[in-house]
């Protein structure tokens, strides 16, 4: 504990905290997938202190995991098992610092909730449209160090295409400055590109300036049945040319995911008279509240039936039951972690690839490892698809980590046949480095190397994450 003392004259008592009971839900990740150990907890109130404790951990070589609402699925917020890293919570950081109307601009520390930020938008009559199923635990500092997406992506984009300014502290302890409400700044290289989306190994986030959008004054909510993948595309096609940037949201579940969610979680019903190969969840949205969206879902959805397009679809008819075919997406994570053991992948290919890349991994799956079951999930506006094996439930624990070696092996040389990616939205964390080294391009492999080394040349941040250790 030595080392830890020099801390206590700069921090208050509540930010240092060592007791193991205090710090256990700190020390392992939502779905309890990875577990470390670490010499203790810190929760800085403000950036003065963080960066108090960037300039100890630089002093004493001591390794920093920063840790938003430890929501991630990549293992990149829990600390290794020596118990020599110190994991940094920017929970404390919770202030909203300036909703600017006028300027469509929002500023929040990292510490802050997404949900109350959607909130604090919508209270003054904006919209900040960044959702996830994890948005009432997950921090701001979070989604901006994996660059979160969501739902909403097929209209506004990840967090990048959010994030105006960024306020970050580096290994050393220096503060940047980048809280710039600009919308178009060319003043030398984009630093804050390269931090956004960096998993905590380049700098630590404590404050962000968001674009905001005009309110949606009226929506509509759907959930479609469908019986392939190609259907769900031919129905975005026709959605496009009905309701164009009216689309906010369209996502794809299988019956399988379905079933689990049905079975596994609380409150969840199917709105559809029968259960369907292929589900579609759409949302069409509208700020002019004379906008007709209610009626564009109706006719579009008519012409997809009679084209043979679409087998069912339940139209929400109140906000209730916009929320209840929302649950059932969103419930589908938690499903997931009741199910069974699963090894779960984060794909992206191009949209137009998505039916083939399905059918290519049922195939595999099908072939290689015919005591699982695969399942689809994702947001097929983005080409991103959660690829999920679930094995049987006496599959033994200690096997599943050479059992999730060979499913990646396998699910990633198809992904690399599209030309897709082996993560869209969760990041790299720990969990996926290997993959990364051994997949991406030697040369653009060194660059990233070169980027850590000038932002962390002592390699104190977040150790092990993003880039494997040599
Ligand atoms: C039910 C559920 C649904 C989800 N749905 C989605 C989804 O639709 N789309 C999606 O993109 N993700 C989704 N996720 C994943 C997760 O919620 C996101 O990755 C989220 O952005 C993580 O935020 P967090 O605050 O929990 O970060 P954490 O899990 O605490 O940390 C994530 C990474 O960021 C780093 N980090 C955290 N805070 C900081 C900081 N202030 N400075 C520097 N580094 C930091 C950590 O070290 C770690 O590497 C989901 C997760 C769950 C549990």
């Amino acid at each position: 504990m030595r080392s830890l003392e020099a801390l206590h004259a700069v921090l208050d008592p509540a930010a240092i905290v060592t007791d193991p009971q205090a710090m256990a839900l700190h020390l392992s990740d939502w779905r309890g997938k990875y577990r470390g150990a670490a010499l203790a907890l810190l929760r800085p109130r403000n950036v003065e202190e963080t960066s108090a404790i960037l300039r100890w951990a630089t002093a004493t070589r001591t390794a920093v995991v920063p840790q938003g609402g430890n929501t991630g699925l990549s293992g990149g917020a829990t600390p290794d098992s020596s118990g020599k890293a110190v994991v940094l919570s920017l929970a404390r950081l919770n202030r909203i610092r300036a909703v600017d109307v006028e300027g469509d601009t929002l500023t929040a520390e990292a510490g802050c909730i997404l949900a109350d930020i959607q909130q604090a938008a919508a209270a003054k009559d904006r919209l900040f449209p960044l959702s996830l199923g994890s948005e009432g635990s997950c921090q701001i500092g979070g989604v901006v160090s994996t660059n979160a997406g969501g739902i909403n992506v097929i209209r506004y984009g990840t967090v990048r295409d959010l994030v105006l300014g960024l306020e970050y502290v580096r290994a050393d302890g220096t503060v940047i400055h980048g809280l710039k409400p600009l919308r178009k700044d060319n003043a030398g290289y984009a630093l804050r590109e390269l931090v956004i989306g960096s998993e905590g190994t380049l700098a630590i986030v404590t404050a962000a300036t968001f674009r905001l959008f005009p309110r949606q004054r009226v929506s509509a909510t759907a959930l479609c049945g469908l019986d392939s993948p190609s259907a769900a595309l031919k129905l975005l096609s026709l959605l496009r040319q009905s309701a164009g940037e009216r689309i906010s949201s369209f996502e794809l579940m299988c019956d399988a995911e379905m079933g689990l969610t049905l079975d596994l979680v609380p409150g969840t019903a199917l709105p559809l008279e029968r259960r369907h190969s292929w589900y579609v969840f759409i949302e069409l949205a509208d700020s002019d509240p004379s906008g007709r969206v209610g009626e564009l879902l109706t006719e579009t959805l008519g012409t997809a039936l009679g084209e043979n397009v679409l087998e069912d679809a339940a139209i929400a008819q109140s906000e209730a039951q916009a929320k209840a075919i929302w649950h059932l997406r969103f419930a589908v994570a938690e499903a997931n972690r009741r199910a069974g053991p699963i090894v779960s992948h984060d794909t992206s290919v191009a949209v137009a690839d998505v039916p083939a890349f399905i059918a290519a991994v049922e195939a595999m799956a099908t072939e290689r490892f015919p005591e699982a079951r695969a399942l689809f999930v994702g947001h097929v506006g983005d080409g991103n698809i959660h690829v999920v094996l679930l094995f049987p439930q006496q599959t033994r624990r200690d096997r599943l980590g050479d059992l999730a070696a060979t499913v990646n092996e396998r699910v990633f040389a198809i992904v690399g046949a599209f030309g897709g990616s082996i993560t869209a939205e969760h990041g790299i964390g720990r969990s996926l480095a290997n993959a990364l080294s051994q997949s991406a391009q030697p040369e653009a492999l060194e660059l990233m190397r070169a980027v850590k080394n000038a932002f962390d040349p002592l390699g104190i941040l977040n150790p092990g994450a993003v880039l494997a250790r040599p």
